[in-house]
């Protein structure tokens, strides 16, 4: 059955969605996107996904060209509209359509999609079994604090890590391990949890803001700090975030097991409260 998808303010069948070949974000990746769980038909941390957008936005001098409200209306459309009880709202805004040219055109009209997908985000095998890294060099741009859709490296990254045998790959720059291809990164030791700091060398999780002040409130030590390849693979437990994989363990770091080389009793209560909250809090 064909999805309804949203394009510059209509809702229309998927193969009828068209955007200008003379789109920024086709020609130079001149765009940026959010993904949003939904779970019992409802929006995981809209808020936060709302405000890292205009984040983003600001930082690449693009006009927001709906309001947190409007944006809203659009994801739960589309939710209703295809009835997603569980799965994803993609959103991506570019710069629009315009003669191409390195310099930002003076007047350009955004461009505006959102689609969903059915996606099973609570129970899963990744979630019950725990997942495996290999680490790779992390070779993107520098500014990896904006959510643009230029993601060939860490499409390269997960082809990488299929290759290897692995599900996934953690990326190391300066001998320290950024973050994941698609997530962020964390790691467990004696009780503490160890996770690199905010700064332009890492995408500022929304997951990962809503685990840590879960964790904190359940009393846990949280150290933001950024920590090395060897300190993962000698972690008692580790675990990634996003908004598609909510919390979830990585039980294999390149040829060495984490810990008992099991998900850790850490990441599962993590997971735990992190569904049972969010539910709760969802919209
Ligand atoms: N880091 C990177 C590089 C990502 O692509 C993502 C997911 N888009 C994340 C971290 C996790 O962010 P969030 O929790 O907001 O999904």
């Amino acid at each position: 059955m064909s999805r309804t998808v949203y394009v510059n303010g209509a809702y229309v069948p998927e193969h009828e969605a068209k955007v200008s070949v003379f789109d920024r974000g086709f020609l130079m990746a001149d765009g940026v996107y959010e993904v949003t769980s939904v779970v019992d038909g409802k929006l995981i941390d809209f808020a936060g996904h709302a405000k890292r957008l205009a984040r983003s936005l600001g930082e690449l001098e693009m006009d927001n060209p709906l309001s947190e409200a409007e944006l809203l209306e659009i994801h739960r459309e589309l939710v209703t509209r295809n009835d997603v009880s569980e799965g994803l709202v993609y959103l991506q805004i570019t710069r629009g359509a315009a003669d191409r040219d390195f310099a930002y055109p003076e007047v350009a009209r955004p461009t505006v999609v959102l689609f969903t997908q059915h996606k099973t985000l609570v129970d899963t095998a990744a979630a019950e079994r725990g997942i495996s890294v290999i680490s790779i060099p992390d070779e993107r741009w520098g500014r990896r604090d904006i959510k643009t859709v230029q993601l060939l490296y860490p499409s390269m990254g997960k082809m990488m890590a299929k290759a290897a045998g692995a599900d996934d790959a953690w990326m190391i720059e300066d001998g320290l391990v950024t973050e994941g291809t698609s997530n962020n990164a964390h790691i467990v030791k004696d009780g503490r949890i160890v996770t690199r700091h905010l700064s332009n060398e890492i995408l500022h999780g929304i997951t990962r803001a809503a685990v840590l002040r879960f964790a904190r409130e359940a009393q846990m030590e949280v150290e933001e700090r950024a920590f090395t390849l060897d300190e993962a693979q000698a972690a008692d437990e580790a675990f990634v975030t996003s908004a598609s994989t909510f919390v979830t363990p990585v039980v294999r770091i390149d040829d060495a097991p984490v810990g008992a080389g099991t998900p850790g009793p850490v990441a599962r209560r993590l997971r735990e409260i992190y569904i049972e909250e969010m539910r709760r809090a969802a919209i």
